[in-house]
């Protein structure tokens, strides 16, 4: 499968200690490590390649520029989309949603119209919408879930009304790792002739992604989360749609013609790309992805199922564990508490052990509400992480219970 050791060796920072103690790095949902390659990627461009893209006609602009649309079809066939049109850079998952929650609800969205998210959503995909209600005077319906952190797809079904406008759901929960049947839940909106938002922020970095064959009409995701730098992301969305879409903001790049008149924009997927892109970041998480590839997606989906498991496993036998989230299809995210030890304590103990976890309510405070409690710790592993790990934070963590 994947030769973890060799792989481990690509990663400098998987070598520091903290405090003494060898890192564990387990906080890979919050961001991912990056390889040797993809540092090397940004200052290599930086020191060889560096000019302003599109609109030069000299020499290293036309190699950024290069770069920057290689860079594009790298993506598009790492998620399989039809066509480098409907890959729009943005900063990364965050602006991917508020970009089609401004747009679609500007173009499509009147008041009473409504659009259904789910209980288990990140801040980034509840507040744009929130943002486009007050603007638009649309209503918002939420997805329940079950306790072990599961959609009911039979509610879901039931909340649809000639009203409804937009599905925008999650891939894959953050704090619960629950993997959604996103292609189910795609097929029924379109029965309703409804279109689907899929946030893949935690998805698109631990399986592959096939846009074509899931059939989403958005698709999001985070450059820092899959290997690659900070500041890029991806919007990706059918051409039927991102044509009909006004842009998102004005500048530079978005538009074809100005005069003080009107102004034509830009052909897909520049419409949406105002102001000089992060050319730098795009070829980079271009380099991430290839990275991946070489390991392969499908290589990783199972190291990183075999390793969730063998987690669940380790975890569930300390005294006192509680998991939220037990979902039958479950991602590399485990949360949990211990006893009656707050989570702020036990995340900064392990800390000092050397084991990074992130604690709270991992911006999910309304899924938070639904669990009944104000945060967890969480562990987000990666294909980079081993079982010698996973048996020091449990290690860990009995240690501290005990103190405790
Ligand atoms: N959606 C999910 C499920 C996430 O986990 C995150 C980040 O944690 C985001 C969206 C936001 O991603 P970003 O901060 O990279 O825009």
């Amino acid at each position: 499968m994947l030769n973890v050791e060799d792989i481990r060796k690509d990663f400098p920072i998987l070598g520091l200690s903290v405090y003494g103690k060898p890192l564990v790095y387990l906080d890979n949902g919050a961001t991912t490590q990056k390889p040797r390659v993809v540092v090397d990627a940004i200052s290599n461009e930086y020191y060889n390649v560096n000019a302003n893209v599109h609109r030069g006609v000299h020499f290293l602009s036309q190699k950024a520029t290069e770069l920057h649309e290689q860079a594009r079809e790298t993506i598009r066939a790492f998620i399989h989309a039809k066509s480098t049109s409907e890959i729009v850079f943005t900063r990364g998952t965050t602006e991917s949603v508020n970009l089609v929650a401004s747009c679609f609800s500007e173009e499509f969205m009147n008041e009473g119209d409504e659009v259904i998210i789910s209980a288990m959503e990140h801040h980034s995909n509840i507040v744009p919408w929130q943002m486009a209600a007050n603007r638009r005077g649309i209503r918002i319906k939420v997805i329940p879930i079950n306790d072990k952190g599961e959609l009911l797809i039979d509610e879901y079904k039931a909340l649809f009304t000639d009203r409804t406008r937009l599905v925008s759901v999650t891939h894959v929960s953050n704090v619960l790792g629950t993997i959604n049947p996103v292609k189910e839940i795609i097929g029924i909106a379109h029965e309703h002739g409804v279109p689907v938002l899929i946030d893949g922020a935690q998805s698109a970095p631990h399986m592959p992604i096939d846009v074509e064959e899931l059939d989403c009409d958005f698709f999001a995701f985070s450059g820092h989360k899959t290997y690659g730098p900070t500041g890029i992301g991806v919007l990706y969305g059918k051409e039927v749609w991102l044509d009909r879409l006004p842009p998102y903001q004005g500048g530079g790049e978005m538009i074809q013609h100005v005069s003080f008149e009107k102004t034509t924009y830009n052909e897909l997927p520049y419409k949406f790309e105002a102001g000089t892109p992060d050319y730098v970041g795009s070829h980079a998480l271009a380099v991430a992805i290839d990275y991946l590839s070489a390991l392969g997606m499908d290589n990783i989906q199972e190291y990183e199922r075999s390793l969730t498991d063998y987690a669940m496993q380790q975890l569930q036998e300390i005294e006192g564990m509680r998991i939220y989230g037990t979902a039958d299809n479950k991602d590399a995210v485990i949360s949990f508490l211990v006893g009656d030890i707050h989570h702020l304590d036990l995340g900064t103990l392990l800390d000092r052990l050397g084991i990074a976890v992130r604690t709270g309510h991992h911006c999910a405070e309304p899924l938070m509400h639904r669990l009944g409690i104000e945060g967890t710790v969480r562990a987000s592993l990666s294909f980079y992480n081993t079982r010698e790990e996973i048996d020091a934070l449990a290690a860990a963590i009995n240690r501290l219970r005990q103190m405790f």
